[in-house]
């Protein structure tokens, strides 16, 4: 298998931006402490320096969107969705171009890295839609010749921070809605993937210029987590909307609530799906083989733990060793990859940990685990995925590695399963694979994840049903059906037409 240069990943990297407005080269800057590097895991090199944010500049942008937000709050919710329209059609018609930053960056192949895209312009179809359907509802008042009704208004300044594995996904999965919504938003993504974020930003910049929206109604910062922590902190920033891992939910929640700010989290998973006797092989090994080895393992929806039914879990285990020795491995920019790199060195280093851990604690290495590519690309690093096989859900398991380890656990009676579903801290996704209707109504009544699935993988969530786990995943819902409501301030009116005063619930003043 061929492997690209570093010169046609920054190539690569230069036409995509190219496409959204930018020029590559003027970005870059020297190495400094006001500067970080933009990596590639592709090569594992860097692709140059850009200047980032401080502390101060930060500042300064949430000052301008609060300023953008009182302007934007005032214009007709249809009118608004008319800047999502255009986005989602920029985005149709940047799709590839988007895509091949994302490839560079979080490593996708360009089947998958175009997916997201995707998921981007569909989420803009839903927000263009509510624009026009921000219902209340109208409820009667015990009192006579009143009238209560619920109201909803725009919020403010909406804080988005986001992980590098969906670069740009989950950023228009809340823009969209926010800006529908008449919020202004300030995103801080990823220190992995700041130019996927800034393609995706600049084509809603020109949205927003092209529909007459005010200046500064999408602002972006360019930093580490430190720029990140001036959007949590800042009690201007009325909705603090955070993708990423649990430990950095932890640190960002009790500080926005802290300060009685909106809080929406989506953090990690550690997501199973069990394979009853009834089900359809074919169906699992491949819907297993996607969730779990797909990415490279760095959903948050990845399968990470295979729950099989004993009577049949020698026969599906093979078959998905079997599968995963077809995989192909190797530079997301080449034809036929499935499986791309992991995110740096520390994923590696993770990984290996992890596989070390499972063996400790009784684990077999069916296959994979092992490091490929490195003459190729010494800076990179990618992997065999791993199927390994526990001989209960031990501490490893119950933890998120974000990498491809999948661990095989088997069960005989469908509660215990049910019951390993639930016992991790993790509530984002899960899945039953069976064709007994029963088995998979118990399932779903019974897994406490925030999406829970009957007859496909773990992964591939769609734009319209609300994403979002329980319990360490965060609570938080975005891209459903009323995840509009979480970007918009409720109200309880209360109209009185009586031409009287009566007070409720009977009391007498006056
Ligand atoms: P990460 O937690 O390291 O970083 C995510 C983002 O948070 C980055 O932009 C980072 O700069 C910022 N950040 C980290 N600590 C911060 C702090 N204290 N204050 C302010 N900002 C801070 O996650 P990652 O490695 O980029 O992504 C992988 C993780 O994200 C996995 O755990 C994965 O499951 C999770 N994830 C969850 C979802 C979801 O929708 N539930 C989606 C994608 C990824």
């Amino acid at each position: 298998m061929t492997f690209p240069s570093q010169d046609a990943i920054i190539q690569l990297t230069r036409e995509g931006l190219a496409a959204c407005g930018i020029d590559f080269d003027s970005l870059l800057t020297d190495e400094s402490a006001q500067s970080m590097p933009l990596p590639s895991p592709i090569t594992g090199q860097v692709l140059g320096h850009i200047a980032v944010d401080t502390p101060e500049s930060a500042a300064e942008a949430v000052a301008k969107s609060q300023q953008a937000f009182r302007q934007w709050k005032d214009v007709p919710a249809p009118v608004r969705g008319k800047v999502v329209q255009r986005w989602g059609r920029l985005l149709e018609e940047h799709k590839d171009d988007l895509a091949k930053l994302v490839t560079v960056e979080a490593g996708k192949t360009p089947s998958e890295a175009a997916g997201e895209v995707q998921e981007m312009i569909d989420i803009c179809e839903l927000a263009v839609g509510q624009s026009r359907q921000m219902y209340g509802k109208t409820m009667p008042s015990e009192r006579p010749g009143h009238r209560l009704m619920e109201t909803w208004h725009p919020l403010g300044v909406v804080g988005i921070i986001t992980a590098f594995n969906f670069p740009v996904a989950p950023y228009a999965w809340n823009t969209a809605l926010a800006i529908a919504c008449g919020d202004t938003v300030i995103w801080k993504p990823s220190e992995a993937s700041t130019l996927s974020a800034l393609g995706a930003n600049a084509l809603l910049a020109q949205a927003a210029k092209e529909e007459g929206a005010p200046d500064n109604l999408n602002l972006l910062l360019v930093g580490d987590r430190s720029v990140g922590e001036v959007l949590v902190e800042d009690e201007r920033v009325a909705l603090l909307s955070a993708t990423g891992s649990v430990p950095m939910g932890r640190a960002v929640g009790p500080k926005v609530q802290q300060r009685f700010g909106r809080l929406l989290l989506e953090l990690g998973g550690n997501n199973a799906a069990i394979v009853a006797p009834s089900a359809d092989m074919d169906l699992s090994l491949r819907g297993a083989v996607f969730a779990a080895a797909g990415t490279a393992g760095q959903r948050c929806t990845t399968l990470r733990r295979l729950i099989v039914h004993a009577d049949i879990v020698d026969e599906l285990v093979g078959k998905i060793v079997d599968a995963y020795g077809t995989l192909s491995i190797g530079a997301p920019t080449e034809d036929g990859v499935l499986v791309g790199p992991l995110i740096s060195k520390k994923a590696f280093d993770d990984m290996q940990a992890a596989l070390e851990a499972a063996k400790a604690q009784g684990g077999e290495v069916l296959c994979g685990g092992g490091r490929v590519l490195a003459d190729d690309a010494p800076d990179a690093y990618y992997v065999e995925p791993a199927v390994v096989k526990m001989p209960g859900q031990t501490e490893i398991v119950e933890a998120e590695t974000f990498a491809p380890i999948l661990y095989v656990m088997e069960y005989t009676d469908l509660d215990d399963a049910i019951e390993l579903n639930n016992a991790v801290p993790q509530g984002l996704s899960s899945a039953i694979f069976t064709q007994d209707q029963a088995e998979a109504e118990r399932f779903l009544a019974g897994s406490d994840t925030g999406i829970a699935n009957v007859n496909i993988g773990t992964s591939g969530a769609e734009i319209g049903g609300a994403f979002g786990g329980t319990k360490e995943t965060g609570g938080g819902r975005e891209s459903g059906a009323d995840s509009w409501q979480a970007y918009m301030r409720q109200a309880t009116n209360t109209v009185n037409y009586s031409g009287e005063l009566p007070l409720a619930q009977g009391v007498k003043f006056l």
